[in-house]
């Protein structure tokens, strides 16, 4: 249980157990890149898509992300690419034994290897091996193509068109969901492309990189999904559901 000692600013005790709400403020996007900018360092290691060489890379990081921690993705992808390499060349020749040996890290790797495969086989028969053209295209047109390889969806388009195509595009994983909906940027019962839309206007254009990396470490640092440590959340006194999840255990 929280303490009252532990209780930040925006609060003031009254006896043991009690806590007093000040008037909740109204948060903006501009608001958490500020107060997020100066609380949470981002390290590149905990972001695959940071450190990946190529878009063909980011597919196949993404693919061996689902169902495990960032971190051991980021362990996958560095085994994979000292024992096959990862190009669609190498993946398309490499033995599909091979291959899940290389992977087994990631879990799920005899589903993941046969994406993988049938992955580097359309990029290299549909694209000649080079699935940055599809950047050149539109950013509606480039994220309806992406979505049409397999293993790609809404969350994998968002993050290769922000993070290899450099364009206007606001991928949402979990702990940004649970993030934006605490806050109130995004409803409980919003879809995937409902969320995006919500963030996308609630933040400023050129901060989108930025704002999806403050919430993802926003959310695994601070904000967590059980036992969110609210006490010590600069965004506290913008947050109904911190306060209330505070007054609840106190
Ligand atoms: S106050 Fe609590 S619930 Fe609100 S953003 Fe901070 S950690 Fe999350």
């Amino acid at each position: 249980m929280l303490g009252i000692k532990g209780l930040s600013r925006g609060f003031e005790t009254l006896k043991p157990g009690e806590v007093v709400l000040k008037t909740l403020r109204k948060i903006d996007g501009e608001t958490i890149l500020r107060k997020l900018g100066e609380a949470v360092r981002l390290d590149e290691e905990s972001f695959p898509s940071l450190t990946s060489r190529s878009v063909f890379e980011m597919l196949v990081a993404t693919v061996l992300s689902q169902n495990t921690s960032d971190r051991n993705t980021a362990r996958t992808v560095r085994r994979l690419r000292e024992k096959i390499g990862i190009t669609p060349e190498s993946i398309s020749k490499a033995g599909l034994r091979e291959l899940k040996t290389a992977i087994r890290s990631s879990g799920l790797y005899n589903v993941k290897a046969r994406v993988l495969k049938k992955l580097a086989r359309i990029v290299v028969e549909n694209y000649g091996g080079n699935i940055e053209k599809i950047l050149e295209k539109p950013v509606d047109e480039a994220r309806r193509e992406l979505m049409s390889l397999p293993g790609v969806g809404p969350k994998t388009a968002d993050v290769i068109l922000l993070f290899a195509g450099g364009k206007h595009a606001f991928p949402i994983d979990t702990h940004i969901f649970r993030v934006g909906r605490r806050l109130g940027l995004i409803g409980l019962r919003d879809s995937y492309d409902d969320a995006r839309r919500k963030l996308m206007k609630a933040f400023p254009a050129d901060s989108y990189l930025k704002a999806h990396l403050l919430l993802i470490e926003h959310g695994r640092r601070v904000c967590k999904a059980r036992r969110p440590l609210c006490s010590n959340c600069v965004l506290l006194e913008y947050c109904s559901f911190g306060q209330d999840f505070l007054k609840r255990e106190a």
